[in-house]
Order: C-alpha cells, then structure tokens, then sequence
C-alpha cells in the first residue's frame, strides 16, 4: 500500500505530460538537447561546442512547466544560438530581449498569438511583467 501511494504521487507530481528528446529533435539546427541541472537561477543554457552546441534544460522545469512553456524556453535558447551569444557566462540584457523576441515571433508563428499569451501568463512569475510585456510586444 505505501508503494501504491508513493507511486500516485510521482505520477501527480509528474502530471500527464512526459518530456521527449523526440519533441526537440532538429527544431534548434544541429544542437544537442540535454536534460540536467543548471547553473543556480537559471532555467535553462545554452553554449557552443565543436559539434554545434547545446541547450541544456533543468530537470525540475521540465516537472513544472507546460510543455508549450517548455518549448518557448527552448526557442528561448536557440535564440541565443541563432544570435550568435555563444557565451556561457553573462549575457546583457539587450541579448536576452532578441533571444526572447526570436522566441516569441517563432513560438507565435508555430502556436498562434493565444498560445504565446498564455505561456506569458504561466512565466510572468518567472520572467516579471517588464519582460512578459518586451516578449509580447515583438512577438510580430
Ligand atoms: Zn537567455
């Protein structure tokens, strides 16, 4: 009984959602997806290698977020690659805001505007409102 109960409590935990390397295969170029922890308050990196580089996103988000949310950090991320900010270290602000606003006008142009409102209202608590409004407003 007391395995019966812990195992429906990973599965509530976990939700119906199971994460797949499958859902990111080839939507960032030729870079990897990892799963594994990151540096402290950070969702998500990204970063060159000799093979094209890597996204490498944290387990816990992966437990927490909706899958479109998740798909919009990733988008977030290839941003940073597409944008050529190759560096693991500190990013400006300026290079946050045009990875976002990639991840915006490719998550918009796949899911729909109504789509990118709501994951913005799920990583407003998150991101804070300044970004959520930045992110929306060149979602075009
Ligand atoms: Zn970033």
């Amino acid at each position: 009984m007391k395995h019966l109960v812990a195992l429906l409590l990973f599965l509530c935990s976990t939700g119906a959602y199971a994460f797949s390397f499958q859902d990111f295969n080839g939507r960032c170029g030729d870079v990897k997806l990892f799963v594994g922890p990151v540096e402290r308050n950070k969702l998500a990196v990204t970063d060159a290698d000799d093979t094209g580089g890597y996204i490498v996103l944290d387990p816990l988000l992966i437990q927490t977020v909706s899958p479109q949310a998740l798909t919009f950090i990733y988008f977030h991320e290839c941003g940073h690659r597409v944008n050529g900010d190759s560096s693991l270290g500190y990013r400006s602000y300026n290079a946050e805001q045009k990875a976002d606003c990639y991840a915006a006008k490719r998550f918009s142009g796949e899911y729909g505007e109504q789509t990118l409102n709501s994951v913005l209202s799920e990583l407003v608590l998150i991101n804070g409102t300044p970004r959520s409004i930045n992110i929306w407003n060149c979602r075009k």
